[in-house]
């Protein structure tokens, strides 16, 4: 099955033969970054999560570090920090956590200060900090990112009260001009997806995790198309190598492939790009 499906695709032969593609370059638009409790990360600071890339040939991982969504002392410091030390590497979001709205309010506050040197856009955990994306608390920075047609990736779960199919529409509709980002891409629920996708031209789907199941990246290129698909892997919970390898095995074409791992990223960051990554000599 692997044999046959590397020898109709010159791309997934080059990377099964190199580990990585010089003709496609990846984009990693959903990574984390430091420990966390009840799990072991045995590459789970900047330089081994870049020597990862290296490995598999990401150039740029977009990410929010775990302090930034778990201890609101800290704050969004630990992923400026990180982007600083690896600026040609690493972009942040800027995490939103609702539950402390006068943090909020210095987020955003600091947040042209940081754009596009350190942030991209704007990150929303609303499952963990069970809190709705159409709730109240979310106003100040749905509006921030509308305005300035900002990148927010939110996680998606099918079903979810917080952050499912039906508010993700709501939000959606809300928000014309923020580039949405749906992380997991409604996990589980890949026709609510594909049904988001197809009503809102500014909506993406983000496949951190969808990896996990078989059948439904095809199905998503299928019916979403994959110019709406952006590659990502929750780094380093999920490893590139085993995203690469589901996307070079799965039945879609290399031209899909190419879009999901670059094409789309770049059309996004758009004339970000330059300042994100210098040309390599
Ligand atoms: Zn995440």
């Amino acid at each position: 099955m692997i044999g046959s499906m590397v020898k109709r695709s010159p791309l997934a032969r080059e990377f099964w033969e190199n580990g990585r593609a010089a003709s496609c370059p990846i984009y990693d638009m959903h990574g984390h970054m430091g420990s966390y409790h009840s799990i072991y990360f045995p590459r789970g600071e900047a330089p081994d999560m870049i020597r990862t890339m290296d490995e598999a040939g990401v150039r740029l991982l977009l990410f929010s570090h775990h302090a930034a969504l778990n201890s609101p002392d800290l704050g969004n410091r630990l992923s400026v920090e990180a982007v600083r030390r690896f600026p040609s590497r690493l972009r942040a979001y800027c995490v939103i956590n609702p539950n402390y709205p006068e943090r909020v309010a210095q987020d955003l506050a600091t947040f042209d200060s940081l754009y596009p040197d350190v942030y991209v856009g704007l990150k929303f955990l609303s499952d963990y900090h069970a809190i709705a994306l159409t709730d109240d608390r979310y106003r100040p920075a749905w509006e921030h990112a509308d305005a300035r047609g900002l990148l927010v990736l939110a996680h998606t779960w099918g079903g979810s009260v917080y952050d499912g199919e039906e508010v993700v529409a709501r939000v959606a509709e809300r928000y014309p001009r923020v580039k949405f980002l749906l992380g997991h891409s409604c996990h589980g629920a890949w026709g609510a997806a594909v049904a988001l996708a197809q009503a809102f031209s500014n909506i993406y789907l983000e496949l951190t995790a969808v990896f996990d199941d078989r059948g439904a990246i095809e199905k998503l290129a299928a019916e979403a198309g994959s110019d709406r698909l952006l590659f990502g892997t929750d780094l380093p919970w999920f490893d590139p190598h085993h995203a690469i390898g589901v996307l070079m095995n799965a039945a879609i074409s290399d031209e899909d492939r190419h879009n999901i791992c670059h094409r789309n990223a770049e059309r996004l960051l758009g004339t970000l790009l330059p300042t994100l990554v210098p040309a390599r000599p």
